[in-house]
């Protein structure tokens, strides 16, 4: 699952973006409402969190122009304690859940997997592949019904993978999604994921293919 965040201040963002990735989240950040209005129309996100005063376009614009293109993806409003009005404008543009600044990190995460849970539905979160069970709200996976410890990115690329079972997945693709806007993720470093992923996975049934110049395959072990 990927999300947005847009926040202008650094500090705040940077502490989000940790916890994030930290999660097994993949995210990008907007630091302005152009730039969040841009990559909402050009890239598909799972969620949005959304800092409401925001330099160039506000974030209540920022909303109701997502929403005017048929948007339903779920939207949480990060806002400061003291503008109750701001909040009810916001859940009235199309906002989903709102967040009081200062917020506790834990907390935030908790709401948006509940806003992620209530926007898929448990059935839609679980990814299925024989013995290999995927969470996508939780970011966690289990063969059988014990838990994979998996890195953040691990999760990303298995999640990835999940997605596409059964069809091949180029390496490019791999390290686009992976890659933030603030850094690149070589594919050399998808070749280190893939591996660990597979010394990870063995004896699930689950294996990940690697087709030469192609990309890769998760399927059931043959
Ligand atoms: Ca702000």
């Amino acid at each position: 699952m990927k999300i947005l965040l847009v926040e202008d201040d650094p500090t705040l963002g940077d502490a989000v973006m940790v916890a994030l990735r930290q999660a097994g989240f993949a995210a990008d950040w907007a630091r302005d409402g152009v730039q969040a209005d841009h990559a909402l129309a050009d890239f598909s996100y799972d969620a949005v969190l959304l800092d409401l005063g925001l330099p160039r376009l506000e974030g209540l614009d920022v909303l109701r122009r997502l929403r005017k293109r048929g948007a339903t993806l779920p939207v949480m409003i990060l806002t400061a304690r003291d503008s109750v009005e701001d909040r009810v404008r916001g859940l009235d543009a199309g906002a989903d859940d709102y967040l009081l600044k200062p917020f506790a990190l834990d907390e935030m995460l908790a709401r948006l997997r509940a806003l992620l849970r209530r926007a898929h539905g448990v059935a839609d979160a679980e990814i299925r592949v024989g013995r290999l069970c995927f969470d996508s709200v939780k970011r966690q996976a289990r063969i059988d019904n014990a838990p994979l410890a998996l890195s953040a990115r691990e999760i990303e690329v298995l999640e990835i993978l999940l997605n596409h079972a059964d069809r091949v997945t180029a390496k490019e693709a791999i390290a686009d999604r992976l890659a933030g806007w603030d850094e690149g993720v070589g594919e050399n470093a998808v070749e280190v994921y893939i591996h660990r992923l597979r010394r990870k996975l063995e004896g699930s049934g689950v294996s990940i293919r690697t087709l030469r110049g192609l990309g890769y395959v998760l399927e059931l072990a043959r």
